[in-house]
């Protein structure tokens, strides 16, 4: 049961923080940094400190690694279903406790207490989902072509896998991650986002309440993530890379994790097209662009960066995106009217506010907002800016902020042209009544998810990824557990021959 309320009062949030490990776990113990450091966390919505919590050093890191090469070999022999059970009696817990999660989610990250209860029923998911994926882990059995000879085909775990994760999404994830991987047999070192490393400090509570046994998951929190986790990459033991952040720091680690010649996942940065087309249901597209741009905050990879509009609809499209967006609510995330949360630090607030100041200044029109809310917090108001030119700066790089730009196009093709002129390829969301349209599109955007009517596709039971400089790999789906296991053919003589 969650020890807070679902409308969460002061007591609750100090009640909840006075419950949290605030040490390193490492071989299921929990322990303070081994020079003793720490760090704060703190509340976007105030800029004050949450809670103090321990600060791996690259010992710590080491000791991790250890813990999880030492876990390895005992935890591919277990049983499926008793990894299959961890994870859903890990389901359970966490689904029980969605009052705790949110309220933490929301007190690190900032999000409206409705949109963290959301994140907490899909990053539970992945647990239920992997749960049931355990069990049909398989291979194949043939006789070769020639009959001289048979082939098995199994599935190993890949073993000792390193995560690092980023701080806008602090449970799901964490959970894309190591659901599947608990799911393949692999041991694990977590490396959660300095800004929001709470989260995955409860989980990790879980899921060792849930029956993992001591060293199959670590959590080395630290404000020194690369000097922590660069001497794990480099190590040998180590098998995997699986990490969920900015294009600029994938593209480095994956020059790093080259040196061992490392398996790796990469989820990496977008910059999301939303496509409306003149036949699009108008309604629909709207709330879709109201999900596609304002979930999270905007602070979201497959957030739609650039609104791209028909000419014949693009007046009233945006009139009714700039009114919708108009209404939301600023507030603290706790606040029940919060609509929108502060954004998660000072840095990301003045980027978002340069990026808008500078499409301003490339020729845009500012329809609504635009401004840094005055007062305590990272909050900044909900802006669309309309008319944007094709070329200008905010259409190049992830704005993560509540900020909407609209671009006109004429025809399908330029549509298409605009759509994937861009070096990332996470998503891309197209509305239109025309379903061949919808098939050219699906096949035309250079992306790993597309969706048609709808301004979400995020989906446990869907392989969530990007091509181009959006990474590589799949989380989620029946692809998902493919990430955490090797192919091993077996060569058997054949059976009939002495
Ligand atoms: P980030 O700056 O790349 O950080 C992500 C993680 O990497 C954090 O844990 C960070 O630690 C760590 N890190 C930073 N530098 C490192 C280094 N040199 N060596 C090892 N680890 C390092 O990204 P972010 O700002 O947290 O997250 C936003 C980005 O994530 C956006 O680009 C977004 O699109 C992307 N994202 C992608 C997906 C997806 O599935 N494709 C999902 C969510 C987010 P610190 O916390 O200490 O900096």
């Amino acid at each position: 049961m969650s020890i807070v309320s679902a409308n969460p009062t002061p007591a609750d949030e100090r009640a909840l923080l006075a419950s949290l490990p605030t040490g390193l776990l490492i071989d299921g113990v929990w322990r303070p940094a081994s020079d003793g450091g720490t760090f704060d966390v703190i509340d976007p919505s105030t800029g004050d400190a949450l809670l103090t919590i321990a600060s791996a050093t690259p010992a710590d890191g080491a000791a991790a690694l250890d813990a999880a090469v030492g876990a390895q070999r005992p935890w591919a022999r277990t049983a499926p279903r008793e990894r299959a059970e961890i994870l859903r009696r890990a389901f359970d817990a966490v689904t029980a406790r969605s009052d705790d999660f949110a309220l933490l989610m929301t007190l690190e990250m900032g999000k409206p207490l409705a949109e963290s209860r959301g994140e907490v029923a899909y990053g539970a998911e992945f647990l239920r989902w992997f749960s049931e994926e355990t069990a049909r882990i398989a291979g194949r059995f043939a006789m070769a072509p020639d009959g001289n000879s048979r082939l098995l085909v199994m599935k190993r775990p890949v073993g000792p896998s390193l995560f690092i994760t980023p701080w806008n999404f602090p449970l799901a994830m964490a959970t894309r991650k190591i659901a599947p991987a608990i799911a393949a047999g692999c041991t694990m070192v977590l490396k959660p986002a300095a800004l929001t490393p709470l989260t995955a400090l409860l989980f990790a509570q879980v899921l060792s309440e849930a029956g993992l046994p001591d060293g199959v998951l670590n959590v080395i929190q630290t404000t020194r993530a690369g000097a922590v986790t660069g001497p794990l990459i480099a190590d040998s033991r180590l098998r995997k890379l699986s990490f969920t952040g900015s294009t600029e720091v994938g593209r480095r680690l994956i020059a790093d994790a080259a040196q061992q010649v490392l398996r790796v996942s990469m989820e990496l940065g977008g910059n999301a097209p939303l496509l409306v087309f003149d036949d699009a249901d108008l309604d629909k597209a709207v709330d879709g662009a109201m999900l596609a741009k304002l979930r999270n905050g905007g602070e979201a990879c497959t957030a739609a960066n650039r609104i791209l509009v028909q000419r014949g609809v693009a007046g009233e499209f945006s009139r009714r995106l700039t009114e919708r967006m108009a209404a939301h609510t600023i507030a603290r995330g706790t606040d029940p009217a919060s609509k929108i949360g502060p954004l998660v630090d000072e840095s990301t607030r003045q980027k978002v506010h340069e990026l808008v100041t500078s499409a301003v200044a490339e020729g845009a029109t500012l329809a609504l907002g635009g401004r840094v809310v005055q007062g305590a917090g990272y909050f900044y108001e909900p802006t669309v800016l309309t008319d944007v030119p094709a070329g200008a700066r905010i259409l190049s790089q992830e704005i993560f902020g509540p900020v909407a730009p609209i671009v006109t196009f004429d025809t399908e093709e330029e549509a298409v042209r605009l759509a994937n002129d861009t070096e990332f390829g996470l998503v891309a969301y197209a509305f239109t009544r025309d379903l061949n349209r919808g098939l050219r599109l699906a096949e035309e955007l250079e992306v790993g998810m597309f969706g048609l009517n709808t301004g979400i596709v995020s989906n446990p039971a869907a392989p969530f990824g990007g091509v181009k400089q959006s990474g590589t790999g799949r989380e989620g789906g029946i692809e998902g557990i493919e990430e955490y296991l090797e192919t091993r053919y077996v060569g058997i003589a054949d059976p009939y021959r002495e």
